[in-house]
């Protein structure tokens, strides 16, 4: 779900509001580092938890999608992007690989240009050439220096350079007490003049919670320094599609290296969302891979794994691992499984949007739903509000705008009321239950109908289960 940008009329639904994501992993941090582990279950997964067995084979799994390795790319080794890439804004022609008998003549071609300057960092290990930026940039945030943070960004690419002044705002607002820096653990060639960097993000609160996650990046060098980048559209390549079993992948040329990995996701999580939902979808769903802002429909500067608009029912958005708008990953898992999971999440958005209008449910039934699908683990802001008697009332999770003081716990509450409606009176008493909701918008009305039970008592027999569930006894 995203906030703002939001048309009139159309429902958004995302799971990533990324930020209370980097902060739920400080949390997780801080309560792994105390040896508090209470509130989790044993039959979910827990992408963020700090399991060190775990974490030597997460990094290697993480570096796979990186995508042509410098042996298979001899054009763009480092010192031969050096100056005809740094001085030449050409559109990279990713579906040839230029031999290097060609690329010597490109740039004997280039060179004798007279805006062609020596550039004095050609020599500098890329690696090294991205760390600097990478340091400057966060020296930005962490001081609210605007003008050395805009020096950080490519000034070639109007429309990511106003993404990312949006982004400093969008960090200056939420992340004021966040000290951050970040260590590049890879630097590889993508295409034509651009490098992904994987870096380690260490974030520390000024109450010091703290945490690790994994980000990536595009960087490319402009005359003599590096810069933080996203290709353009052009840049991007032709729009293609692949069909699968039940779902069609709209890639960009781009992404061509992932395009098969992330087509078997998708059809994973369609048969998953299928089975849960227990539906049969009767309709191809289509799935569009988003590797920049500037071919982002409707998504401003947010970063999101994926959404899914209503004004839109049969294409659902991911965005590709490895670009700057799919936001922070765990160290200890892939980002391909955080990209199923949120493929999981949006079409089960997508396929209950075929049954019953999404902008006619409340926000815990749909978002519940998504995220029971998704199974993403359990909620260590429920936890916390379960000791401190802070959960949101179940009337008043009704859309996003009510519960976005914390995100968090709103989605950890859904996915638990969901749980816990599906267990006791299966799904299809949940289909009953915003069917009833859909056509009569009363809560207990509904209840009342579909369960045989009132909304307060449902409630109350919530928090008990829950609170065995999440070993949190009695309440407060
Ligand atoms: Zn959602």
């Amino acid at each position: 779900m995203s906030s703002g940008s939001q048309a009139v009329g159309e429902r958004f639904l995302t799971r990533s509001f990324r930020f209370a994501v980097m902060l739920l992993v400080l949390a997780a941090a801080s309560a792994c580092s105390g040896g508090n582990r209470t509130g989790r279950t044993s039959s979910d997964s827990q992408p963020y938890e700090l399991t060190p067995g775990v974490s030597v084979v997460a990094v290697i799994e993480a570096t796979k999608y990186t995508q042509p390795t410098p042996t298979s790319t001899p054009t763009l080794s480092p010192t031969r992007t050096a100056a005809p890439a740094a001085t030449t804004p050409s559109t990279p022609q990713p579906t040839s690989t230029p031999s290097p008998v060609r690329t010597a003549s490109t740039a004997k071609k280039l060179a004798p240009r007279p805006a062609l300057k020596p550039d004095r960092t050609r020599d500098v290990d890329p690696k090294q050439g991205i760390q600097a930026v990478v340091n400057r940039y966060y020296r930005a945030l962490n001081n609210g220096d605007l003008p050395l943070y805009e020096s950080t960004i490519d000034p070639t690419n109007e429309y990511w350079l106003t993404i990312q002044q949006e982004q400093y705002r969008i960090w200056s607002k939420n992340y004021g007490d966040t000290t951050a820096r970040a260590q590049v653990q890879t630097a590889v060639p993508v295409t034509g003049p651009y490098y992904r960097a994987r870096m380690l993000l260490s974030l520390r609160t000024r109450d010091g919670r703290y945490g690790h996650v994994l980000q990536s990046w595009i960087f490319r060098r402009v005359g003599n320094s590096w810069k933080v980048t996203e290709p353009t559209a052009k840049q991007l390549g032709a729009l293609r599609s692949k069909r699968g079993a039940g779902v069609t992948i709209e890639y960009y040329d781009w992404d061509r290296a992932s395009v098969d990995r992330v087509l078997a996701l998708s059809e994973r999580a369609l048969a998953k969302s299928a089975r849960h939902m227990n539906v049969r979808p009767k309709r191809n769903v289509y799935v569009r891979l988003l590797p920049a802002y500037e071919v982002s429909p409707g998504l401003a500067a947010g970063l999101t794994v994926g959404y899914y608009r209503t004004s839109t029912p049969n294409l659902l958005f991911l965005r590709s691992p490895g670009s700057y708008g799919f936001g922070v990953y765990s160290p200890y898992d892939s980002p391909y499984a955080e990209l199923e999971m949120t493929a999981a999440h949006e079409l089960t958005h997508l396929l209950s949007d075929r049954r019953v209008r999404l902008t006619e449910i409340t926000f815990w039934m749909s978002e519940g739903l998504a995220e029971w699908v998704a199974d993403r683990g359990s909620s260590y802001e429920l936890e916390r509000a379960l000791r401190e008697g802070e959960l949101f009332e179940l009337s008043e999770m009704t859309e996003y705008s009510a519960v976005s003081s914390n995100l968090g716990l709103a989605y950890g509450q859904s996915k638990e009321l969901v749980t816990y409606l599906i267990e006791r009176y299966g799904i299809e008493g949940y289909w009953r239950l915003v069917e009833a909701y859909e056509s009569s918008g009363q809560l207990d009305s509904s209840f009342r109908k579909a369960l045989k039970v009132s909304a307060d008592r449902f409630e109350q027999d919530w928090k008990n289960w829950v609170r065995t569930k999440y070993r949190v006894e009695g309440g407060p």
